[in-house]
């Protein structure tokens, strides 16, 4: 398998060619991560890793880990360490991961983080993390998961609010009627802001206060903060 390599521009106009390497996107809820992840899956052609849709394919597929995750993620808490940490630890293991790849939605607590530090460490040639977190604001994070919509069939998203589809609720590619997420209402949103806040800001602190660590702010078009997410990290791989 190759490994992706993207270009960046050195301070003396120089055009070099950097190995992306881990990259981690930190956020709370709806600030966009998904969503930027899929912008630099497509601009560097590294695979994105998102541990809410891993354990979605798992609720949806009837498995064990689905079964164990489901109602959690129904109250907007967290599933155990040690069930998402191999499931991580599993996707790894895939050689497209070789040059790089986005983490979306992991690490969500301390011990995720710890557990990561160390299981990079332990592999020969890993390039270190670097982390960029998004911020947007709690109004904005609301009407953001709220509205958020999924067509079943293309996986089109949409959000009522800020990006509707031509006619309510259904798909504008194939009129597929749209879904929402089981954790994407109201009440559940605020139990997931009151986890964010409690076991996953510390992970924001704990990469900042590690350095390779930059804040976004995830309040712009989607093509301006995915411009300043990857101009983060290629400098951060500097
Ligand atoms: P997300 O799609 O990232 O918003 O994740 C949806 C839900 O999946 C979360 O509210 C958690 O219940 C669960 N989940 C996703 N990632 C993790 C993680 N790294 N650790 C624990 N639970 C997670």
């Amino acid at each position: 398998m190759a490994v992706a390599l993207i270009e960046k521009r050195t301070e003396d106009g120089k055009t070099i060619r950097v190995t992306p390497g881990p990259i981690l996107l930190l956020g709370a809820p709806g600030v966009g991560k998904g969503t930027q992840a899929k912008e630099i899956v497509a601009a560097w052609g590294i695979p994105q890793i998102s541990t809410g849709d891993i354990l979605r394919a798992n609720v949806s597929g009837g498995t064990e880990l689905g079964k164990k995750a489901k109602a959690i993620m129904d109250r907007g808490e967290l599933v155990s360490d040690d069930l998402v940490n191999d499931m991580v630890a599993d996707r790894l293991r895939q050689p497209d991961t070789a040059g790089g790849y986005i983490l979306d939605g992991f690490p969500r607590t301390l011990g995720q983080a710890e557990w990561l530090d160390s299981c990079l460490a332990a592999q020969a040639g890993s390039l270190p993390v670097v982390a960029v977190s998004i911020k947007v604001g709690y109004t904005q994070l609301l009407r953001r998961i709220t509205g958020r919509r999924t067509c079943p069939v293309c996986k089109s998203t949409y959000n009522i609010y800020l990006q509707p589809p031509k006619v309510d609720e259904k798909c504008d590619l194939d009129g597929t009627p749209l879904t929402r997420r089981s954790d994407d209402t109201e009440e559940v949103f605020e139990e997931r802001m009151r986890t964010y806040e409690s076991l996953t800001a510390p992970v924001v602190e704990h990469y900042r206060a590690l350095g390779r660590f930059e804040e976004v702010d995830g309040e712009q078009p989607v093509d301006a903060v995915a411009a300043a997410v990857m101009a983060a990290v290629l400098r951060l791989r500097g």
